[in-house]
């Protein structure tokens, strides 16, 4: 494995975190997070660098870069805010990415320039108030009436939802399929048809790329808006798996990152017994296993980005990349916090909210028990 960067992928390295540390102020996110506000002037910039083509091909107005920009990118974006990283990989990743592994070759030239200008978001719905771990047993139907599919269903959780324009949608296409993999298809579909309702959902952490309940009553999608081949939508979306598994994992252990040099600082500067609590050796042990566990997080995120650019079968490694991730990220936010003693909790302090961005990443995106349920059957068990 090849665990060094060419100068080009530092240089880049360096000015995501510049522009980060610029775009991503304190007050910006507190403006986010607290009125629940999607950071549309951040993402705005972030496209106008170029960034949302990094995982796309030139022919399709894309940078041409691989996993492992990919994986610079997320972590460098998780250091800065996890809203940056977050905003990003629900167009780019789930969207786009999705559209480029199994779209058409009319849809991939009609959206993916539009997503790396900035000019189109996307959201991501597969959950349902019925289906989440068990996410093959999708029920939201869509008919097919001619050149047209009718869908109707509810959709739970579906990120960025409010402000997409089109919403990457898995449906059912047979009622009773023999197994419940087959007989799924995906769509992309218009954010303003007539017949979707969508309703934020609050939350605990995150809120600047909250969920939503997405409604469609007979929502009227054309065929061409289908991607992929109808019924076999669940293979589609494998596909996109490891890149988006190591994605969330390099956004984790970036934040996770953050979580630790924010900790450090202040232990340097907390007195108490006349001296920094750093000096206490209680608190040295507990930042010495966040830095290890936030150096892991990460390395475990490179090693699927190295396999996926070397096409290598990652199934297990990604898993455990993103199992790994989230929960060392909610651990260094758990101890960031006590390492601050009650400052940690006050909201005039970032630990606060990092603590609460970083409970979701065990559930979101598969959850920690299904994640090591796969690792275990990888192993034959
Ligand atoms: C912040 C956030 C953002 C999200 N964004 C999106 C999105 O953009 N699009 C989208 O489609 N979905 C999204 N989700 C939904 C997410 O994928 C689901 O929440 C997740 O898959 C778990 O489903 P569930 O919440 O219904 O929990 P359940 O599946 O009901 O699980 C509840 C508990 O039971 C456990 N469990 C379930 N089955 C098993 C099993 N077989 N073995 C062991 N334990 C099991 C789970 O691990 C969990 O601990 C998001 C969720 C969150 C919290």
């Amino acid at each position: 494995m090849e665990l060094g960067f060419t100068q080009e992928q530092e240089m880049f390295r360096e000015s995501v975190r510049r522009f980060m540390a610029k775009e991503c102020t304190r007050e910006y996110i507190r403006a986010c997070s607290d009125n629940d506000r999607f950071p549309s002037e951040l993402y705005a910039k972030m496209a106008a660098q170029g960034w949302m083509g990094i995982p796309f091909p030139e022919a399709y107005g894309g940078a041409g870069l691989g996993p492992i920009e990919l994986a610079i990118f997320l972590e460098e974006a998780g250091y800065g805010w996890y809203g940056a990283g977050s905003s990003y990989f629900t167009t780019v990743v789930l969207g786009g990415y999705n559209i480029l592994l199994y779209g058409t070759e009319a849809q991939k030239r009609e959206f993916i320039p539009k997503i790396v200008s900035g000019e189109v978001k996307t959201a991501f719905a597969l959950s349902e108030p019925n289906v989440g771990s068990d996410a093959a047993s999708v029920e939201l139907f869509a008919a097919e009436e001619g050149d047209h599919f009718v869908l109707n269903g509810q959709k739970m959780f579906t990120t960025c939802a409010h402000v997409a324009d089109h919403i990457v949608t898995v449906t059912r296409t047979i009622r009773q399929p023999e197994r419940k993999h087959h007989g799924i298809t995906i769509f992309l579909v218009d954010a303003r048809s007539p017949g979707i309702e969508i309703r934020p959902l609050k939350q605990l952490g995150r809120t600047a790329t909250h969920t939503n309940e997405v409604f469609y009553r007979d929502v009227r999608v054309p065929r061409e808006r289908m991607m992929g081949t109808l019924h076999e939508g669940w293979t589609g979306l494998n596909q996109g798996l490891g890149v988006e598994r190591m994605s969330v994992a390099m956004m984790y252990a970036g934040t996770a990152q953050a979580i630790v040099d924010y900790a450090v600082r202040y232990a340097k500067d907390r007195r108490q017994f006349g001296q920094p609590i750093s000096k206490f050796q209680a608190v040295q042990h507990k930042l010495a296993d966040m830095q290890m566990k936030a150096d892991i997080a990460r390395l475990l995120g490179y090693r699927v980005a190295w396999m996926l650019s070397a096409g290598l079968p990652c199934f297990k490694e990604m898993s455990m990349a993103k199992l790994y991730a989230s929960e060392a990220l909610f651990d260094i936010a758990n101890n960031g916090v006590q390492v601050m003693g009650g400052y940690g909790v006050l909201e005039e302090y970032d630990m606060e909210l990092f603590f609460r961005d970083s409970r979701i990443g065990m559930i979101g995106a598969g959850a920690s028990e299904i994640q090591r349920t796969i690792i275990a059957k990888q192993m034959g068990l």
